[in-house]
């Protein structure tokens, strides 16, 4: 009964893994994933982080895989999926600018009068 505990999903497929960083605490793995508009991406892992089955294409969105000859499938119901996941991520980002925004703004309307 029950012995089917195997231990999956953290092979990096290509890539030779000879070079080392030197002085870096975690290497790092790149790899690349393809998506169906055929845009290549390059993100880098820790080589003892899993690497994703799909990574979002940042320039399209669409979901990209390891396999160049066989890119996934651009899902067709939930188009807006990465795109909120994408704002999300920005959201700190954007209310940082927000504030710096502010900021100049408060500037430019005390003018000194000297
Ligand atoms: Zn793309």
């Amino acid at each position: 009964m029950g012995s089917g505990n195997a231990i999956r999903g953290s092979r990096v497929g290509a890539g030779p893994m000879g070079e080392a960083e030197r002085g870096e605490a975690a290497p790092r793995v790149r790899v690349s994933f393809w998506c169906a508009n055929m845009h290549e991406t390059r993100p880098s892992f820790a080589s003892d982080a899993a690497v994703p089955e799909l990574w979002d294409c940042p320039r399209c969105g669409l979901p990209a895989g390891q396999d160049e000859q066989a890119p996934p499938a651009p899902p067709k119901n939930e188009p807006y999926k990465t795109h909120l996941a994408y704002v999300k991520e920005r959201r700190s980002d954007k209310d940082g600018k927000a504030i710096l925004e502010e900021a100049l703004e408060r500037l430019r309307n005390t003018k000194s009068p000297w």
